[in-house]
């Protein structure tokens, strides 16, 4: 089994997700007493998110590089970054520590087109939503139409993973709202929704929302479990 380099804590909440979810995975692959061969990076979140908020993208990326490094010197065979918004440097990341890195748009997209589907929506923070990093990985890769919500919808949205989903709250008025910006995308013709940031997972569930759901922590959980046992 490869050794999994994660990096985490953005937040660790979603860490915790990833940690539980690859190990569950592995084990239902391996039975017996198996568990998932993990180095996991846990980065301070603060100053991360200080810079992402103030545009000082090369700062996060020299942070994660620093993390990656240190990856590969405890033997690390691949990256996973356990966030979708840090994927905005994680060309810089992989070239950093010259390791191959899992990219979490290509685990969604590849879901989306094992289901056929061509119109998705996308939420996440304002960097993902807004951003080319992903919705142009997306459109490029996988031949997708992404949709995002309106400006006003998309504040909502962004306040609610860094002021609530990173400090584990979870609230009924805020799944109230996502929904409610899902149901419009869904009439505005998107097939499904990427829960493009790896705390939405946490408030929303399937059974909420009119149209399928993709789950990117628990796809990108799925790669890596695929990439670890190849
Ligand atoms: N975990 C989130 C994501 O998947 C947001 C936190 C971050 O900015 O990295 O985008």
């Amino acid at each position: 089994m490869k050794l999994i380099g994660l990096i985490g804590g953005m937040s660790w909440q979603s860490t915790a997700d990833y940690y539980k979810l690859i190990n569950e995975m592995v084990w239902q692959k391996l039975g017996g007493q198996h568990s998932a061969r993990i180095l996991l990076y846990s980065v301070d979140f603060e100053p991360l998110q200080q810079a992402q908020h103030e545009g000082r993208w090369d700062d996060t990326a020299r942070m994660l590089a620093e993390a990656a490094l240190a990856l590969k010197r405890g033997g690390a065979d691949f990256l996973v970054l356990c966030t979708n918004t840090m994927h905005k440097v994680a060309d810089a990341v992989e070239q950093a520590a010259d390791l191959p890195l899992l990219h979490i748009a290509d685990a969604a997209g590849e879901a989306i087109k094992a289901k056929g589907l061509e119109r998705v929506a996308l939420l996440g923070t304002r960097f993902t939503m807004e951003d080319d990093f992903y919705r142009g990985r997306l459109q490029e890769r996988f031949g997708l139409m992404v949709l995002i919500p309106p400006e006003p919808d998309r504040l909502d949205v962004h306040h609610i993973i860094y002021d609530e989903l990173c400090h584990g709250e979870v609230k009924d008025a805020s799944r109230r709202r996502y929904v409610e910006i899902i149901s419009e995308l869904a009439q505005a013709g998107a097939e499904g929704v990427i829960l493009g940031c790896t705390e939405i997972p946490m408030l929303i569930k399937p059974p909420d929302v009119p149209i399928p759901i993709f789950d990117t922590t628990h796809l990108h959980a799925e790669a890596a479990v695929r990439r670890a046992l190849a």
